[in-house]
């Protein structure tokens, strides 16, 4: 049924094949680098918290001179960012939250539990050893691997760096996607709406998927249907990004010009996948420089930008996970007409925690997708039953 095309799976194994990192890596203040991936590995050369310390306001104690009832003199107050005195026996420390626990003391008894006045506290508890001491180490320990590299950074992974003194981190430089919209029909808004042209809709979608994987984006515009054109424009793209990623002309009509043009400037496999929306897919090189043309119906190309162009980029960025998570989720509707192909069936969240599926699923509406929470991955041939479970795609995984 699916003779002469390749399977989503396929496709994306050789595609993922021929990534690599961008070969180029800048040490970026961590104050920066929340976004970017991280080059190398980070250990941590101090244990976290440096000391033990206190994780309450309250009074360090002995826990063994200090049973309810106890009656114990008050000798220092021990603030935060300051170090206290060895504690006397029979005595008790004012102690403040992050406050180092002063030598001798091995609890504290927070002050909710006491009864203090100027020089002397009442406990109304007994400590355990080690009550609301949080000890050295105990977060971090000197020598172990903080962050894994391949990582995309967290606001909190550099928050973590931070905590155990680094200031730079190495990151990847960010990829430079070239973007290029073939077809003779494409104006821009603005631009008067001539008899048989339609908006560049495409343009707005792809830029703004690049913009969304951090990609610095150099965008060519339109390039009209003619060969010299469209090598013109790839030829210099391949000088100025690290992936060019087009729209349109990859059919094999009078007017697809992405292909020839791709074959003279460079290396070029030509995919029909087994997919729905997508079909045609283009994988190529020119230069240094990797190529994939996506096709122009505005669904295709955005769900095969998800689908490939998103891993393959990852890749690019330094990403060692590229695989997007799915989640299981009830499909409340009726799909009794597969097709024979893989679909990616667009679907929303309704009230009831179930998906509903958008009424057109053509490849042209693109209304769909922007009304869309995400994808439903539909194996190839399979009718889904109201109610049953499938795989769901959200936007959130496949934007990032
Ligand atoms: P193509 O892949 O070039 O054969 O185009 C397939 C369909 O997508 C045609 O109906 C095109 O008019 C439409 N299309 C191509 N490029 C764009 C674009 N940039 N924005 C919106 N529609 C497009
Ligand atoms: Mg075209």
């Amino acid at each position: 049924m699916n003779k002469g095309l390749l399977s989503v799976d396929e496709a994306l194994a050789q595609l993922l094949a021929g990534a690599v990192p961008v070969p180029d890596v800048e040490d970026l203040p961590a104050l920066e680098a929340s976004g970017r991936v991280l080059a190398r590995a980070q250990r941590s050369t101090m244990d976290v918290p440096p000391m033990d310390n206190s994780a309450m306001d309250g009074y360090a104690v002995r826990s063994s001179d200090a049973k309810a009832g106890a009656r114990l003199k008050l000798g220092q107050k021990i603030m935060a960012g300051s170090v206290g005195r060895a504690l006397e026996p029979g005595t008790a420390a004012r102690i403040f939250t992050g406050a180092p626990i002063p030598p001798g003391a091995d609890a504290v008894v927070m002050q909710e539990d006491t009864q203090s006045d100027a020089d002397s506290v009442v406990l109304k508890k007994s400590p355990k050893p080690g009550e609301w001491v949080r000890y050295v180490g105990s977060d971090i320990r000197k020598d172990s691997e903080i962050l894994p590299a391949g990582k995309r950074l967290l606001p909190q992974d550099t928050g973590l760096a931070a905590s155990v003194g680094i200031r730079t981190l190495p990151v990847y430089r960010k990829v430079k996607m070239g973007l290029f919209f073939t077809g003779d029909e494409l104006v821009m808004p603005g631009e008067p709406l001539a008899p048989g042209r339609i908006y560049n809709s495409n343009r707005f979608t792809l830029r703004g998927l690049a913009r969304a994987f951090d990609c610095e984006v150099n965008d060519y515009g339109i390039v009209p249907d003619s060969l010299e054109a469209t090598r013109e424009v790839l030829r210099r793209a391949a000088t100025e990004c690290d992936l060019i990623v087009t729209s349109g002309g990859v059919s094999v009509g009078e007017a697809d010009y992405v292909k020839p043009a791709v074959e003279a400037e460079g290396r070029l496999l030509m995919w029909r996948i087994a997919m729905k929306p997508g079909r045609p897919l283009a994988f190529g090189k020119i230069g240094a420089a990797s190529f994939i043309g996506l096709p122009g119906n505005p669904v295709s190309s955005f769900v095969t930008f998800v689908i490939f162009v998103r891993p393959f980029l990852l890749r690019m960025q330094g990403l060692s996970s590229v695989e997007p998570k799915s989640i299981a989720a009830r499909a409340d509707f009726d799909w009794p007409e597969p097709d024979a192909r893989r679909e990616f069936l667009r679907v929303k969240w309704n009230s009831q925690g179930g998906l509903d599926l958008y009424p057109t699923q053509d490849s042209a509406v693109l209304a769909s997708t922007a009304w869309a929470d995400g994808l439903v991955d539909n194996p190839a041939g399979h009718a889904i039953r109201k109610g049953e479970g499938v795989r769901f795609l959200p936007y959130s995984e496949l934007f990032r």
